[in-house]
C-alpha cells in the first residue's frame, strides 16, 4: 500500500494539446479516489501518467517516497483495470490472471494460491478454464479485475471499468469494488465521467474540468459546498437549477429578484451578498429543495408560482419539470403529490438551502 502525489503536473500532448495543467493532489495510503469529469476534461491522462502509460511533460508524481517519473510502468507496483477489460482472448481466465506474475517469475504454486484466492474473492471459481468469449460482460469485468488483485500492488487504478456494463451490473459491480476496497485497504485511483459513480465510490472525489482540478472532497462536501458553478451542476442528479437575476437590497431587506419570482436572501448570506446589490448574481436550488416534503413542511415557506411540463414518476420519489418566467427547473417531490401535466403549482423554497454565484467568475458566494 502506498501514497500517491502528484506535484505540479502538466500534460501537453503534441500539437501543444494541453490536456492537464498543474495538477496538486496527495491521495492517501488505502483512500479511495474518484476522478471525475466531463468527457476530455483530463482524468484519463492524468491516471495513464500515475501508470507510466503516458509520460509527464512537467512536474513530478511520486509513489509512497519513491518519485517514478522515470520508472517504467511495470516497475512501479501498480496494477490497472482499463475499461475494455483487455484480456487475452486466446487465454482461458487462469492463464489470463497468471500472465503477469509468470512474467514477473513468481513460482507456479504461489501463482496457483493467489488465483485460487482471487477467484473465491470474485466468484470466479467455476470459470477459470474458461476463456473470455465465453464469459458474461460482468463476468470478463471480474476477471480484469482478479488479474490486477493476482499482483498485490500498492496502487490499483480503474479507468471507467464500468463503461461497458448494463445499468444493473453497473450498480453491482460498484457495490463489489467498493467491497474489495474495504477488504483489501490498498490505495485505489478510479477514473469515471458518471457522477453517481463517484458519489457513491469515493472517499474523496477530484472535480476536474478543461484540465484543471476545481474541487477536491469528499462527497457530502461537494453536494453541499460546491467551489463554484461546474462543480454544483456536476454534481447531483437530477442537477441543480441556476436562475439568472439580481440582488436588490442589503441586510434583512436582500432580495433575489427574476423573471417570474423573488426570494429573500438567506441570513447566513446576506453579508457575503451585501456587495451584490443592484448586481445580476446566479441562484442555484437543488432539485430536493423546491416542492420536497421536507420544504413543504417549513413552517413559514416561500412559494412560486409555476407551470408543470413534464412529470416523471421514479417510484420513490417523483421529479416535476416546471416552469417559471422564462426558465426550467426540476424539483424532487413526494410521488403521492398531485402533480399533473399543464397544471399550475406554487412549491415550497428552501431559501436556507440556496447556492448563489457570481455570473463573472462562476464561483460560489
Ligand atoms: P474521456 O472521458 O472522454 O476519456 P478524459 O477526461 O479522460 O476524457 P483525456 O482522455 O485525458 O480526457 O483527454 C484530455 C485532452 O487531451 C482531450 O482534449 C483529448 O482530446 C486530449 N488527448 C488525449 N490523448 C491525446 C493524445 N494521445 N494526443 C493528443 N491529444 C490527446
Amino acid at each position: 500500500m502506498a501514497s500517491v502525489t502528484l506535484s505540479h503536473v502538466d500534460k501537453i500532448f503534441p500539437g501543444k494539446v494541453k490536456a492537464v495543467s498543474d495538477v496538486n493532489l496527495e491521495i492517501r495510503d488505502g483512500e479511495f479516489l474518484v476522478l471525475v469529469g466531463p468527457s476530455g476534461c483530463g482524468k484519463t491522462s492524468t491516471l495513464r501518467m500515475i501508470a507510466g502509460l503516458e509520460e509527464i511533460s512537467a512536474g513530478t508524481i511520486s509513489i509512497g517516497d519513491r518519485v517514478v517519473n522515470d520508472v517504467p510502468p511495470k516497475d512501479r507496483d501498480i496494477a490497472m483495470v482499463f475499461q475494455n477489460y483487455a484480456l487475452y482472448p486466446h487465454m482461458t481466465v487462469r492463464d489470463n490472471m497468471a500472465f503477469g506474475l509468470k512474467l514477473r517469475k513468481f513460482p507456479k504454486t504461489e501463482i496457483a494460491a493467489r488465483i485460487e484466492d482471487a477467484a473465491v474473492v470474485l466468484g470466479l471459481e467455476g470459470l477459470l478454464d474458461r476463456r473470455p468469449k465465453e464469459l458474461s460482460g460482468g463476468q470478463r469485468q471480474r476477471v480484469a479485475v482478479g488479474r490486477a488483485i493476482v499482483r498485490q500492488p500498492q496502487v490499483f487504478l480503474f479507468d471507467e471499468p464500468l463503461s461497458n456494463l448494463d445499468a444493473k451490473l453497473r450498480v453491482q459491480m460498484r457495490v463489489e469494488i467498493s467491497q474489495l476496497h474495504a477488504r483489501l485497504k490498498t490505495t485505489m485511483i478510479y477514473v469515471t465521467h458518471d457522477q453517481v459513480e463517484a458519489m457513491t465510490m469515493g472517499d474523496r472525489i477530484v472535480v476536474m474540468k478543461e484540465g484543471m482540478i476545481q474541487q477536491v472532497a469528499d462527497p457530502v462536501t461537494l453536494y453541499d459546498k460546491p467551489v463554484n458553478q461546474m462543480v454544483a451542476g456536476f454534481i447531483g442528479m437530477p442537477p441543480m437549477n441556476f436562475f439568472e437575476g439580481k440582488i436588490l437590497g442589503v441586510g434583512s431587506e436582500a432580495r433575489f429578484i427574476t423573471e417570474g419570482f423573488t426570494l429573500p436572501v438567506p441570513e447566513l448570506k446576506r453579508d457575503l451578498l451585501s456587495a451584490y446589490d443592484g448586481r445580476a448574481i446566479t441562484l442555484g436550488l437543488r432539485p430536493e429543495h423546491i416542492g420536497s416534503t421536507a420544504a413543504e413542511q417549513l413552517s413559514d415557506p416561500h412559494r412560486i408560482e409555476a407551470q408543470v411540463e413534464v412529470v416523471e414518476p421514479m417510484g420513490a420519489e417523483t421529479y416535476v419539470y416546471a416552469r417559471v418566467g422564462g426558465a426550467m427547473f426540476v424539483s424532487r417531490v413526494d410521488p403521492h403529490a398531485n402533480v399533473g401535466v399543464g397544471r399550475s403549482i406554487s412549491p415550497a423554497i428552501m431559501v436556507d438551502h440556496a447556492h448563489f454565484f457570481d455570473p463573472e467568475t462562476e464561483l460560489a458566494l
